[in-house]
């Protein structure tokens, strides 16, 4: 089997044994919980665009291992075309889901590991590469999702891991025995972490040879027992318990958990990372470098409906003409179309990997995400400004339906020559994006997924260059010091 159909996915999900809490209690339907479906929702796009023959081309690859078709979330990029896909695909996604769909996390943590097991094995004489191997070509076979594991808790920011008054703040190594390791921590907000079938997990920064039991990488199921979840809230997620337009986006969505690590046993033939200290920057840069280029794909194709959205608006409210919002809609435009340049551009500056895999340009890719840093509160600024007030003020979907309340609001939250109804699902999307559970995915993640803004600094100021921007002035001026 090479690729799942969205209904087969789901099926495989009711069969996973997650250990899973929300609002204080137990979950044991996650398949059909109001607030997590959409969720999956939006995973389960990936398999079904991959099946239809008018996505193929971008959902869809060759595995350089077997040969076979694959969904291109499970593949290893072989060139810089398949990473210029896969922001195609990314903005494909963005644009059918309004969310955040999940699933390039673990697509770009295994391209990560894929590369980075490789020269550790090269260096150090270990087997790292061999191992992920065998575990990937069961994810690409049998089309799973992995979640990414990347953000530790860190309790005192200020103190290295070893130095925490809780040992367990950043994911460690407890135990070494025959068969393999026990680890115990936490890895916060993960993506994805009860859509999945597997988790790949790697350190969250680099580190120092203190803190050697913290050097640890695996891959495990995702419903491996000693792996609790806390579900994450979004702004306004109970919304989607009213099952009206209120929820701003019915159909999708995205999710985040505290992914605890109670004494999870991993067997060897799992883990990719050990205790190599020196291997944990490298590591996570690799895969952050990789989501940064995602971004430009995922923000722009969600940024599509947005724009789409304001200008629906300005039809609706009957100021379409004015120069002001059109104006507007070309700076929506010019943003949002920036954010897809810089993703298109690390892909086209790609480079091979010793072990094979194509790497994105590592400036261009944090200027990428740098950028999307800021542009999405752009975005939705104008969005706001276009949509107005009553985006924030509007009685709800249920009111439209009674006798006495719905016609006045039939009467007067009509737009031109649009009923109330339509207006007030388009001003409830527009609400979500800037404040509800979109906001999360569209804004807050735009700021701190895949690194917060000063990370990108840090890696900007490394890869900028400056020395050689020196010697390009002074080349100019005939200076020979
Ligand atoms: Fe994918 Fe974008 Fe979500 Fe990251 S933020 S997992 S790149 S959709
Ligand atoms: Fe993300």
């Amino acid at each position: 089997m090479t690729l799942m159909t969205g209904a087969q996915y789901e099926t495989s999900l009711r069969k996973m044994n997650y250990k899973l809490y929300m609002f204080g209690e137990e979950i044991t339907n996650w398949v059909d919980h109001p607030i997590i479906r959409p969720s999956l929702n939006a995973v389960r796009i990936s398999y079904d665009l991959a099946q239809d023959p008018e996505y193929a081309e971008l959902m869809t690859a060759t595995s350089h291992l077997t040969g076979n078709t694959v969904n291109r979330f499970g593949h290893l990029h072989q060139s810089t075309d398949d990473l210029i896909k896969k922001i195609k695909m990314l903005r494909l996604m963005g644009r059918k889901t309004c969310a955040c769909f999940q699933r390039c996390a673990g697509m770009d943590a295994m391209n990560a590991a894929f590369g980075m097991t490789y020269e550790m094995d090269e260096k150090l004489g270990t087997n790292y590469h061999q191992r992920f191997l065998a575990i990937f070509k069961k994810i690409q076979d049998e089309d799973l999702i992995v979640a990414a594991g990347v953000t530790d808790a860190k309790g005192d920011r200020g103190a290295p891991p070893h130095q925490q008054a809780d040992p367990d703040l950043f994911v460690r190594i407890v135990e070494k025995n025959g068969d393999g390791i026990v680890v115990c921590g936490a890895k916060c907000h993960t993506t994805a972490a009860t859509n999945a079938h597997m988790a790949l997990v790697m350190p969250t920064m680099a580190l120092r040879p203190e803190d050697k039991d913290y050097a640890v990488s695996f891959i495990t199921p995702s419903d491996a027992e000693g792996i609790v979840y806390i579900f994450g809230r979004q702004p306004g997620d109970t919304r989607k318990t009213e099952g009206t337009f209120d929820s701003g986006n019915m159909k999708y969505g995205s999710q985040e958990s505290l992914m605890v690590f109670d004494h999870l046993f991993v067997p060897w033939d799992h883990v990719l990372m050990c205790g190599e200290t020196e291997w944990a920057g490298p590591f996570v840069e690799r895969f952050a470098s990789y989501h940064r280029a995602s971004y430009g794909g995922c923000k722009a194709g969600v940024g599509d409906v947005l724009i789409g959205a304001a200008a629906l608006m300005a039809d609706y409210n009957g100021t379409a003409k004015a120069s002001h919002i059109k104006d507007k809609l070309v700076e929506m435009i010019h943003l949002n179309e920036t954010l897809y340049s810089c993703g298109i551009a690390c892909s086209c500056e790609s480079f091979k990997t010793p072990a094979g895999n194509f790497m994105v340009d590592l400036l261009l890719a944090n200027v990428c995400k740098h950028n999307i840093t800021r542009f999405p509160y752009e975005i939705t600024k104008i969005m706001e400004d276009i949509a107005g007030g009553i985006m924030v003020t509007l009685p709800s979907a249920k009111d439209l339906e009674h006798p006495v309340a719905g016609p006045y609001m039939k009467k007067y939250f009509a737009g031109s020559e649009v009923p109330a109804e339509n207006r007030m699902k388009l001003l409830r999307l527009i609400e979500n994006m800037c404040f509800g559970t979109g906001a999360m995915g569209y804004k807050t993640e735009s700021m701190h997924g895949a690194g917060s803004p000063q990370a990108q600094r840090v890696q900007i100021q490394r890869y900028g260059n400056l020395q050689n921007k020196k010697e390009l002035a002074k080349a100019i001026l005939d200076i020979t010091d």
